[in-house]
């Protein structure tokens, strides 16, 4: 009782230690939030050459002085970071001074097929809820309501905002100032507008491809549901036929967060809303070609993160995988903060039924998240009812094992009369250029 209490006057004294000036760093002069920037490069390499083994033995190897690295620019001379080198050896990514019990271990959602697990030091993680005020001023503003908003959160089970929140609930005597709602986007849709309508939101979150549907079937099928003032997506990309279908049909207000598991606050949009303030200080964002180069303004690059506030599993030039570009003006809200541009990010499919009803990508990821021995999946969907599923498995005798099992979770998710052709493969790479997407529709009508 004592040492829950202890923990949560500590939590309380962390976020409030970075709570002062949080909603003025938007706006200081570029020069400041550099200046703040590069302290916190500096930081994290010193804590990163002396803790990660990963970049202990770089540093070593490249003859690199890790005092020499001061600014954001000097990360250049690190290498770029794959997704495929952690996973040949995450454990060397974590700082050995934290562990499950400094630290939490987020999954990153099957985007690429194969998922990562990044630990958050706990203090990052209350310093999160502090730095969320840039962003709380923004949602705040457009949906004209002060800081008492009504929030539903579509999430699917397991989600890294569900456990970060259930943290935040045992570590911070902070209340959960907007009234939250937390709905699962695996249930149907009719339970999910039952749920809204009798909630009576201002403000819904989630997925965009998710969000994107759910309004899609609202008019296809004349439903019914309470409309929010706002509605905020992250995750992934929207569309642009999908926001505008949102904004003219249903005269709902539209925003985006841009973040990920590997790095919590990469960016924000505004209320002019063209791109997303980057989280400079907090996150160095640099846009590459496929050289590793960094492009030119107005010019597409993927998109390389440095997390300069997690200190648990350190990723500095870390491909992210999402391609934008970096826009070079002002933005007419007053913010400093650098612009970017239009994002590419993780394009998946949402899976249509025959009967209207539709399955996100994440509810597909589900199944196999707590099977560790499925090294990657891929599902194809030829026609409505027809599927094929790719399996990579540790072995071929696994793959027997857990196929029963995987079968009639799929049917569970995709109905009875799905046809469901399994296939064990070695190996499963990306078809063509761009990023391996693990769910593709061939009878994708998203857009229409
Ligand atoms: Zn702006």
């Amino acid at each position: 009782m004592l040492k829950d209490f202890a923990r949560k006057i500590y939590g309380n004294f962390i976020v409030m230690r970075h709570l002062s000036g949080q909603k003025r760093v938007p706006y200081l002069p570029q020069e400041k939030w550099q200046a703040l920037r590069d302290a916190r490069v500096r930081a994290m390499v010193r804590h990163a050459a002396a803790t990660v083994p990963h970049y202990r033995d770089l540093f070593r190897t490249e003859g690199i002085d890790p005092h020499e690295i001061r600014s954001a620019t000097d990360l250049d001379r690190l290498p770029l970071l794959d997704k495929a080198t952690i996973w040949q050896a995450p454990q060397r990514f974590l700082s050995e001074s934290y562990n499950v019990k400094n630290a939490l271990p987020l999954v990153t959602s099957g985007s690429a097929g194969k998922p990562l697990t990044v630990y958050h030091d706990h203090d990052s993680l209350l310093a999160n809820i502090a730095f969320g005020e840039r962003e709380r001023e923004v949602l705040a503003q457009l949906c004209g309501r002060g800081v008492r908003w009504r929030e539903v959160l579509l999430l699917y089970t397991g989600s890294t905002f569900g456990k970060v929140l259930k943290f935040y609930q045992q570590a911070t005597f902070i209340p959960l100032r907007p009234d939250r709602l937390f709905l699962s986007l695996a249930d149907p849709i009719e339970q999910v507008v039952e749920a809204i309508n009798r909630f009576r939101p201002d403000v819904i979150i989630g997925y965009s491809g998710y969000l994107e549907m759910l309004f899609r079937t609202l008019a296809a099928r004349s439903m019914q549901m309470h409309l929010p003032r706002l509605v905020v997506y992250g995750g992934e990309a929207m569309t642009e036929p999908g926001r505008e279908f949102i904004r003219e049909r249903f005269g709902v207000t539209l925003t985006s967060l841009y973040n990920a598991v590997e790095s919590f606050k990469i960016g924000f949009a505004c209320e002019v809303g063209n791109g997303y303030h980057l989280h400079a200080d907090l996150c160095h964002v640099k846009l590459v070609d496929s050289n590793g180069k960094t492009v030119a303004d107005g010019e597409k690059g993927e998109v390389v993160i440095s997390n300069l506030v997690n200190r648990a599993t350190v990723l500095l030039n870390y491909r992210l995988g999402d391609v934008a570009s970096r826009v070079n003006r002002k933005c007419a809200c007053g913010r400093t903060l650098p612009l970017l541009g239009e994002l590419e990010g993780r394009l998946e499919d949402i899976i249509v039924l025959p009967d209207g009803s539709f399955v996100h990508p994440l509810a597909i990821w589900g199944v196999f998240k707590g099977k560790p021995e499925v090294l990657r999946y891929q599902l194809i969907q030829h026609a409505t009812d027809r599927f094929e599923l790719r399996l990579v498995t540790t072995d071929p005798q696994t793959y027997q094992c857990l196929l029963p099992t995987i079968l009639e979770e799929f049917r569970l998710l995709l109905g009875n009369s799905a046809n469901i052709e399994v296939n064990y493969y070695q190996d499963l790479k990306a078809q063509g250029p761009g990023k391996f997407r693990a769910v593709i529709s061939a009878c994708h009508k998203n857009t229409a």
